[in-house]
């Protein structure tokens, strides 16, 4: 209670503001701050508390006079502080009312509670969420498929109005269209009132007269939707679409919400994925790697002939350029990087290793240019130790 700043400096008037100044004040402030036109801001919400606390004091005569004589420790003393006091609310409701039209939907922000939603503003539907399962090639190459989701939609008998034929709606008579009722408790301090929201009409202030019977009444209807998901080349395991407007409906004329598509992609038999790149593995014989060839390599696209050089050892990876995935939302694509592997071949008969000698003892340590130099510095190695 400390923190609290003095009522007359949150409403901006002086001291000895009449009842037509301050009420000009809060409703200038209360058409700033409204919650409802900062959904995001709580900080607004609190704004908006601190000067209906202030404006529901000061506009309260004995109130003020407590509050002006004892300040805010005057009006704790005597079970006034803080929102919740006595009286005085009718005039905010009516104050906010002539505001905001439709948007009043103060019940449950005074007295203690939080804060109802007025139902009779228009609110954007819910994001739906769903996921498909692609092969690889559909992700390197886009495809447009259908998935079945349970949406809510304005329904098609009432067009969203609730009501069937021309029934209409009538004004509530539990709350005669505010939307709110009153509660009035008897405490060791007076009688403390407060507004709820009308537990019959639910804060519309209007009962329908004859419920649409496909509906109830609510406006729309769950249908199960079969919605194209347009799937862009370059698409990767685990990243999201956004389908816009293809949520659930809205309400009271409020926007549809969207649908989120989470992207499964199967793995490649051959191909890994690095991003927008493509690696794969391709076993060559020995001769293959000795003598050069040209090898077939699988792409995205389809085979392709590469040639690969005489003397081509072990692991060797070469590149293909532009060969990889189309980047998302550009006109480029990452590369194939292709690994080469020499395949030793076993289970050669007695002629084949015959003829392998043959072959190896024909051959010169200059052939062997790497396993020569590491005789070199291992024999050098030993002759330092010694
Ligand atoms: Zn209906
Ligand atoms: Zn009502």
């Amino acid at each position: 209670m400390a923190d609290k700043r003095d009522y007359y400096e949150v409403l901006g008037v002086s001291r000895s503001a009449t009842d037509d100044e301050l009420k000009k004040a809060y409703r200038q402030l209360a058409r700033q701050y409204h919650p409802d036109l900062h959904p995001d801001d709580p900080t607004a919400e609190e704004k908006f508390k601190e000067i209906t606390e202030a404006y529901e004091v000061l506009s309260n005569s004995e109130k003020r006079q407590i509050y002006d004589q004892y300040g805010h420790e005057g009006l704790d003393s005597n079970g006034m502080g803080g929102s919740g006091g006595m009286g005085g609310f009718s005039d905010v409701s009516e104050i906010l009312e002539s505001l905001f039209g439709g948007m009043g939907g103060m019940g449950g922000m005074f007295g203690g509670g939080t804060r109802m939603n007025n139902p009779n503003a228009p609110r954007a539907g819910r994001d739906l969420q769903t996921s498909v399962t692609i092969d690889f090639m559909d992700a390197c190459n886009g495809k447009s498929q259908n998935v079945q989701v349970q949406r809510m939609e304005t329904c098609p008998d009432c067009h969203g109005s609730g009501s069937a034929g021309d029934g209409g709606s009538e004004v509530c008579p539990d709350c005669q269209g505010r939307g709110t009722v009153k509660s009035t408790q008897r405490t060791p301090f007076g009688m403390i009132s407060s507004s709820k929201t009308c537990p019959h009409c639910g804060g519309k202030g209007r009962i329908i007269k004859s419920p649409c019977g496909k509906c109830r009444g609510a406006g729309r209807v769950r249908v199960s939707k079969s919605i194209n998901v347009d799937i862009p080349a370059g698409i990767d395991d685990g990243q999201m679409i956004r389908v816009s407007g293809m949520g659930d409906a809205g309400v009271n004329g409020g926007p549809s919400g969207n649908l989120i598509v989470a992207v499964n992609v199967k793995p490649h038999p051959v191909f890994q994925r690095e991003d927008y790149d493509i690696h794969c593995e391709i076993p060559i014989t020995y001769s293959q790697a000795v003598l050069g060839d040209e090898i077939v390599v699988p792409t995205i696209d389809g085979n392709v002939k590469y040639r690969i050089g005489e003397g081509t050892q072990n692991g060797t990876i070469f590149r293909l350029r532009g060969k990889g995935v189309k980047k998302l939302q550009r006109s480029d694509r990452g590369d194939q990087y292709v690994k080469v592997y020499v395949e030793v071949p076993k289970g050669l008969n007695k002629k084949q290793k015959d003829m392998l000698q043959q072959f190896e003892s024909s051959l010169e340590s200059k052939n062997y240019a790497k396993r020569d130099n590491f005789f070199k510095k291992l024999k050098d190695l030993i002759g330092k130790e010694k």
